[in-house]
Order: structure tokens, then C-alpha cells, then sequence
């Protein structure tokens, strides 16, 4: 297969070969020839590279189904589809590995407990050097950095004498904090993703075949192939203080597991607590970091329970204007979603295990699918952190009094239906009668 210059048939873009689409493969052709991976080995050589990529190095010795990048693989797509990638394009990862070493855990070998992303995808180029060097397009899952962050509430804390400049994570009063991040791509283990959600493994293949429009056939036609990077959105970790200390059971950890919220996280609307929350639970973590032990705080990319932020605004609508009360709150979403969530925590504690999680000391949630999906997994939690009443913004306490009543943690008190149906939000009374 051969690389066509752009321009070629008229046609802009690059292709692996003008006049034949490969729509799918099978077992046992000739042009089939994965190389071994064999999920959960301890040993990164052989357990093997996870390789998707469909350049013509890598095609026929492709061991996954997918591609790189999350979601982003359609923006590759289009890059390739525009003639500004080439199709065959290979990375140069020249100083790109991970700022820390993390240390490899039990759980790295482990094909029950990691199930979700390669425990090896931040040594590809380290452990996979011969395959690279061997041409194939053999890519990262995980990337380590490090970064200067700054909070204006960590700011704000700094200026009221909440929090101390130390100089080595919180480095000044303006709130600059010194952090290690690493951004995980999902890489999933069908049989193993299969089982935490107690289905088999056929029905899983066929459901992501069907409702992702038919765009993954080798997940009915492959079943020799069990990993699959589907396009979806990943997680990032950051850690304050020393990443050594994550995974060493002597220190205490502070840990918060935030799903996005872009509106809240970003923008600061105040229907909810996210952003508050959020920005407490990193204000802890650098507090439990200063005392000697770790923090850590993990962002899922599952905006809006991973309904996505159209369905979040329908719902918001169909809150404000049916009357927003916190005992219809759940109601609203499900009505518009058919489910109240589908955040599906099951696959959340992968990124514990990696990290070497061996008990959290102080969990910064109350959600009780978190804590009930990472005990499941056999880490215990010590002690679980509502966020402060001082900081839940007024027009919020729908949302959070609701998930209370639904079974989230509280030292607080717990409502009655009537009572839910009194905790109101703001309305938009005096706002839809003003002309723009
Ligand atoms: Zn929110």
C-alpha cells in the first residue's frame, strides 16, 4: 500500500490506496498478522505495544481496534482528510517521556484491576523502542508533565491565611502551586470492561458496535482482538506534592475524583457545586501535601454525568421552567436522558490502581457511586469530606440537597420529599421579561 500525493485522482487528502477500502478483517487472513498482546502480563515485553494505528507499517500487525487520541482521532482525520497530515505520518517522541517515574505496581499485571488504560502507554518509547525502530506507529496512551497552576479560591485562601506558602508546592502569596499531572487516554480491555459491568463480552461488542453507528465492524468481526481505544474523552491526575509519595501506604491522602463540568469548572455558573468543590478539594490536597503526606485530584472528561452538555441544557430549561425543585431534580434529567447518569463509575478506579493507591485517608466526595465503585475494588476509604456549607452557592442547594436525599454522604441532614420540594432555584422571572 502505497501513500497518494495530494492531489492525486482530484482528490485532496492522503490514502493508503486509491481503489480499495478495507471495510473489515477476520481471523486467519493473509493480511493479518497481530502482533501478541497479551493484557495483564506483568512484564511490559511480554505483555507487548498496544498498536491501532492504521499506517501502512503498522496494518497488518495492528493487535487493537480504534484509535489514539480520545475523541481527537476525528480531528486526525480531518487533518489527514485536508492534506495537512500524511497519512503514514510517524511521531518523533525525542524528550517527550514522563517527568516521574512512577513505580510499577502489582496492578500493572493485573488483568482484573486494570482495565480501562495501558498500564504501560507512558514507557511506549522507552519499552517499545524496538518496534519503533522498526517503523511501527506505535503511540503513547499516557503523557507526565509538570506545571505551575493557579486557583483564584487557592489565591483568595493564601491572602486570608487559610493556606501557607511553603516554597516548594506552594511557591507564592499570588497562589502559584507547583504540580505533577498525567492525561490518561482510555484504552480498554473488552473481557475485563465486560465483567465490571457484569455483562459478557459479546453483548458489550455489539452494543459499541450498533450505537457508535456501525463504526467499529473488527468488534463483531475481530474477536481474536480484546483491546479497544474507544472515542471518548480521558482523565487527567494531579498530584501536590512529591508523586513518590502517592503510592506509599505510610503517608496520608487526600484524593478528590472530579467529573467535568465545564459551565461550573470554567465559566463559574453557580446551578451547581462543581467549581467549588473542585477548587476545595485542591486546596486539601496541597494541605495534606504540606503536612507530609499526598493530594491528589483526578478530572474525568464526562461532562454533565457524560450526558454531555446539550442534554445538561435542555435539562437546566426544563428545570427553570417547571418549577426548580430540588425533589423533582433527578426526574428532569431522567425524563429528557432516560437515565439520571451515566457517569458509570465501575471504570473510575483503574487510575488508583495504577497509581498504587492503596487506601485513601480523606476522600473530598460524596458521591456514593465513587465510594461504592472504589471500596468494590478493595481500597478502602477512611474518611469521606462534604463540601462546606460556606461555599455552596445559593441557587446550587437543588442540586446538591437532591443528591443528598438520593444517598450522597453528608454529616448534614438528610430531607424529606416535602421538604425537597421547598428547596427552590432562582427563577427567570425577572430575566425572560427583559428585551435585549
Ligand atoms: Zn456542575
Amino acid at each position: 500500500m502505497v501513500s497518494q500525493p495530494n492531489g492525486a485522482n482530484g482528490q485532496k487528502g492522503s490514502f493508503p490506496s486509491s481503489d480499495r477500502i478495507i471495510l473489515t478483517t477476520y481471523p486467519g487472513q493473509s493480511v493479518v498478522n497481530p502482533i501478541p498482546l497479551n493484557w495483564g502480563a506483568a512484564d511490559p515485553h511480554e505483555r507487548g505495544p498496544v498498536l491501532v494505528s492504521r499506517a501502512s507499517s503498522t496494518i497488518t500487525k495492528r493487535n487493537a481496534i480504534g484509535a489514539h487520541g480520545g475523541s481527537y482521532a476525528v480531528y486526525n482525520a480531518l487533518a489527514i482528510a485536508a492534506g495537512d497530515l500524511p497519512y503514514n505520518f510517524l511521531p518523533s517522541f525525542e524528550n517527550t517521556h514522563p517527568t516521574f517515574d512512577f513505580p510499577q505496581q502489582p496492578a500493572w499485571g493485573d488483568k482484573r484491576k486494570i482495565v480501562a488504560m495501558d498500564p504501560f502507554g507512558h514507557e511506549v518509547s522507552r519499552l517499545y523502542k524496538n518496534h519503533l525502530d522498526d517503523g511501527l506507529d506505535v503511540r503513547p496512551t499516557i503523557a507526565v508533565t509538570r506545571a505551575t497552576m493557579r486557583l483564584a479560591e487557592i489565591t483568595e485562601s493564601l491572602r486570608e491565611g487559610c493556606l501557607q506558602v511553603d516554597g516548594d508546592i506552594v511557591i507564592s502569596k499570588e497562589g502559584d502551586v507547583r504540580v505533577t499531572k498525567a492525561a490518561v487516554e482510555p484504552v480498554w480491555y473488552l473481557p475485563g470492561v465486560a465483567e465490571r459491568f457484569g455483562i459478557d463480552e459479546g453483548s458489550l461488542r455489539r452494543t459499541l458496535y450498533e450505537q457508535c453507528g456501525g463504526s467499529f465492524p473488527e468488534l463483531i468481526t475481530r474477536p481474536d482482538i480484546k483491546v479497544f481505544l474507544p472515542p471518548i474523552g480521558g482523565l487527567t491526575v494531579y498530584i501536590f506534592g512529591p508523586p513518590d509519595r502517592v503510592s506509599n501506604p505510610n503517608v496520608r491522602l487526600a484524593l478528590r475524583i472530579h467529573d467535568e463540568c465545564n459551565g461550573s469548572d470554567v465559566f463559574q455558573s453557580d446551578i451547581c457545586t462543581c467549581r467549588p468543590y473542585l477548587a476545595f478539594g485542591v486546596e486539601e490536597a496541597i494541605k495534606e501535601a504540606q503536612a507530609g503526606g499526598s493530594g491528589v485530584v483526578i478530572y474525568f472528561r464526562k461532562e454533565g454525568r457524560a450526558l454531555g452538555e446539550v442534554v445538561k441544557y435542555l435539562v437546566y430549561n426544563a428545570r427553570k421552567r417547571g418549577g426548580d425543585t430540588a425533589d423533582k431534580y433527578f426526574a428532569r434529567t431522567e425524563n429528557i436522558a432516560g437515565v439520571k447518569d451515566m457517569r458509570f463509575q465501575a471504570l473510575m478506579p483503574d487510575i488508583l490502581h495504577w497509581l498504587g493507591i492503596k487506601k485513601i485517608d480523606r476522600m473530598l466526595s460524596m458521591s456514593n457511586m465513587k465510594y461504592d465503585a472504589i471500596t468494590q475494588q478493595g481500597i478502602p476509604i477512611i474518611e469521606r469530606i462534604p463540601i462546606p456549607d460556606h461555599i455552596i452557592p445559593q441557587d446550587s442547594r437543588v442540586e446538591i440537597d437532591a443528591k443528598i436525599n438520593a444517598g450522597y454522604f453528608t454529616t448534614g441532614k438528610r430531607y424529606t420529599d416535602e421538604e425537597l420540594s421547598k428547596v427552590q432555584g432562582r427563577g427567570w422571572q425577572s430575566w425572560e421579561d427583559v428585551v435585549h
